[in-house]
């Protein structure tokens, strides 16, 4: 079957529907940044409620936690960040174009060149060759001011990641709960890069928010929990109803993983974009004891911090040389008595990208009397409206007894109402927006009780009786 996936017809869909706009369109809009309408906000919510249902309300293993976006200075010091989280750019000398040295092609004739020899790539803009200024690196870490008084003004970062929020209570965490390694924290949260070179609609966004879990492991196990979450979160998208031939990995090569890292692989969907461009939908690293032994690091740092000392960010840590294993985040594992700083795996996702996914996979069209039917065929708990509840005709008590079954049901799942238009009408519009079902009361309804209910997928309907709607759609929507 052709792929009929097209990015501009998702968009397209996406602002006719109300699922995503342009962040401050009727002042023109501000670029890559996008606000999630009535039914993309429902649509986000539930990729995030269904990461977290199953990465951490269904493992004993795993907790949450919801930290603030501002933190200590030290915490992107200590994390690398302040000193490394910069992209290379150059300049195209001709448009002024800005561009990542690596998402820059080489031109036809320069294969092989080098990823860094800027006398080889074209400007994606104007499509001159080799006319670019030097590489310079540009910070990504958006900056602000926090405190009042000039004393106690301090620069500090929007996060660029939701992670270190976890390393900084790793501690708290162990000491509050009953959790003993190996286990994880997991987060869901805003994140914020002032990121060179956008892409894509939601794709890549200067705010964008992250599901990431730090998975606390004894060294030596941290070979087989890397595996454990690769499957693990492959299968995830899987589950949702992503369709396999969009979904793969890709391992880093040696040369592409940090220097910390021991293993990284991503999983890469199949996006719409141009012919087709298999791209990051999520990473999964084996990060060694690389953060918390920076983040002891840090601690030990900070008190000419908090002396007020403001260029100790500027800097290298005070190494700690070997004794990092009796180091405050050190773990005691009290069966084995002996101490030691975990391992840690990161599977790390991106809600608005994941939600991109499932909408470019959800998309679909087929022929219904010999029109175009736009449908997208959201897994049922995805899918930001459940259920959808119409009287056939404005007469007869229909809109009375079918207000009654959306008022019973829309405190269990999230139901619309809608009595305007022909009943064809009224089945594309749920379509187009994902519902699942639509039910019907109709002139048989004041006879029996029943009501149809149709499948978004197969168009089929059956008679339900009215009272049973509830449990019917329960057993079906499986949530
Ligand atoms: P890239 O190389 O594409 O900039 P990255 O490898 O730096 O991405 P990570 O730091 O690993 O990305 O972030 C983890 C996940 O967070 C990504 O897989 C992606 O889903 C999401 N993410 C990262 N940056 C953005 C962004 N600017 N917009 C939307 N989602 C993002």
């Amino acid at each position: 079957m052709a792929d009929i996936r097209k990015l501009e017809d998702v968009v397209s869909l996406c602002k006719r529907r109300g699922f995503i706009f342009q962040s401050s369109d009727i002042y023109g809009g501000l670029a890559s940044c996008y606000d999630y309408g009535p039914l993309g906000a429902e649509l986000k919510r539930n990729v995030k409620e269904q990461w977290w249902k199953q990465m951490v309300q269904m493992r004993d293993d795993m907790v949450g936690i919801d930290c603030s976006i501002l933190m200590h200075p030290m915490i992107w010091k200590a994390s690398g960040h302040v000193d490394k989280f910069a992209d290379l750019v150059a300049d195209c000398k001709a448009c002024k174009t800005r561009t990542r040295l690596d998402h820059l092609q080489n031109a036809p004739g320069k294969e092989d060149a080098d990823i860094n020899d800027t006398s080889a790539k074209v400007c994606p803009k104007c499509g001159k060759i080799g006319n670019f200024t030097e590489p310079m690196e540009f910070k990504l870490m958006f900056e602000t001011q926090m405190g009042a008084n000039v004393d106690d003004s301090m620069t500090v970062y929007l996060r660029p990641e939701t992670a270190q929020g976890i390393f900084a209570n790793y501690r708290n965490v162990l000491d509050s709960s009953r959790m003993a390694v190996p286990f994880g924290i997991g987060q869901i949260g805003k994140s914020f890069r002032n990121e060179v070179t956008t892409k894509a609609f939601i794709f890549r966004t200067r705010e964008f928010e992250q599901m990431e879990i730090e998975f606390f492991c004894k060294p030596g196990t941290d070979e087989k929990w890397y595996e454990h979450w690769k499957q693990l979160r492959m299968q995830w998208y899987l589950d949702l109803g992503i369709n396999k031939d969009h979904l793969r990995f890709r391992d880093h090569a040696s040369d592409e993983l940090a220097h910390y890292a021991k293993a990284c692989v991503d999983v890469e969907y199949l996006f719409p974009f141009g012919q087709g461009d298999w791209q990051e939908l999520e990473g999964v690293a084996n990060r060694t004891n690389y953060d918390l032994r920076q983040h002891q690091r840090g601690m030990r740092s900070v008190t000419r911090w908090i002396e007020n000392d403001r260029d100790v960010i500027k800097t290298p840590l005070v190494d700690e040389n070997d004794k990092w294993d009796k180091g405050p985040l050190a773990y005691f594992d009290q069966p084995n008595n002996e101490k030691y700083i975990p391992y840690v795996i990161e599977p790390s996702a991106g809600a608005d990208r994941g939600t991109l996914a499932f909408l470019v996979d959800a998309y679909d069209e087929d022929e219904v009397n010999g029109e175009v039917r736009n449908v997208l065929r959201f897994h049922p708990k995805l899918a930001p409206v459940k259920a959808a509840v119409f009287p056939l005709v404005k007469k007869e008590g229909m809109p009375e007894k079918a207000t009654a079954i959306y008022d019973d049901l829309k405190g269990h799942f999230n139901c619309s109402y809608d009595l305007k238009g022909a009943i064809g009408r009224r089945y594309r519009r749920q379509d187009e927006a994902g519902t699942p079902f639509c039910i019907v009361v109709d002139g048989q309804t004041n006879e029996d009780n029943t009501v149809t209910v149709r499948d978004r997928d197969s168009m089929e309907q059956v008679r339900v009786n009215a009272d049973q709607v509830k449990s019917y759609l329960r057993d079906k929507l499986d949530l």
